[in-house]
């Protein structure tokens, strides 16, 4: 059993975690949370575009170098512990064998809460695969017949990142975190990503657009946490610090 407060994040690819919720982890860590990291894959294939420009790369290569920059962007947020399964991307897919190595990640984990990605994207169907598979082994890890003896899970929310076309993915944000006091980790840990230089400035900006709408309606947020526990009434159990 872990002994601080302990949060899960299931990414698909290896710089996923840090655009979607590098804030997220650098504030609970600084909070004194366990952040656990799990990349489903590298994004070796199919989001590392300026790798596979380089003279003579080979998919060990890239997988590398997507690795070398995931631990370096984890170190900046100061994530708990980085877990790469290499279970390849585009497609992401896993086998019943793959599922459980989750499981026991999660199991090992025992979070607070989880984040993935959301739940429908058709531009980027690794990425909502992954969600499905967040969903799957967090039942699973609850079950007390999967691994007799094994602690089982509680029931952790699960909260789902901002993706990269927000509208086109019928995604609404419920739930605010003021990332303030940790930018600048966030921003450190987007320099690492080499391998998609192009959006370092795309997600600073998202980031400062974000905040913007956040301060427009401050009011209402303080209602978030009701907002949660109403609307999950009949999805998941609330999540609360
Ligand atoms: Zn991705």
């Amino acid at each position: 059993m872990p002994a601080n407060k302990t949060a899960l994040v299931i990414s698909a690819h290896a710089a996923d975690f840090v655009w979607r919720c590098g804030g997220a982890i650098a504030l609970h860590a600084a909070l004194g949370y366990d952040v656990t990291v799990l990349c489903l894959s590298f994004g070796e294939r199919g989001e590392s575009a300026k790798l596979w420009k380089q003279e003579g790369m080979t998919l060990d290569r890239v997988k590398d170098a997507r690795r070398a920059e995931a631990n370096r962007a984890a170190e900046k947020l100061g994530v708990h512990d980085l877990v790469c399964l290499d279970l390849g991307d585009y497609p992401l897919e896993l086998t019943r064998e793959d599922k459980n190595s989750v499981v026991e990640v999660i199991r090992k984990v025992q979070p607070r809460f989880m984040l993935s990605h959301s739940k429908y994207d058709p531009y980027n169907t690794d990425h909502m695969y992954a969600t499905q598979v967040a969903l799957e082994c967090r039942t699973i890890a609850q079950a007390w017949g999967h691994n007799p003896g094994e602690k089982v899970l509680g029931a952790p929310q699960l909260y789902l990142f901002e993706p990269h076309q927000t509208e086109q993915m019928c995604w609404k944000p419920d739930t605010f975190l003021d990332i303030t006091p940790v930018w600048d980790k966030k921003r450190a840990a987007i320099e690492c990503m080499e391998g998609q230089e192009h959006l370092w400035e795309y997600y600073t900006r998202v980031a400062i657009n974000r905040a913007n709408h956040f301060k427009r309606i401050r009011w209402p947020v303080r209602w978030t946490g009701l907002q949660i526990r109403r609307r999950l009434r009949v999805d998941l159990p609330a999540y609360r610090r």
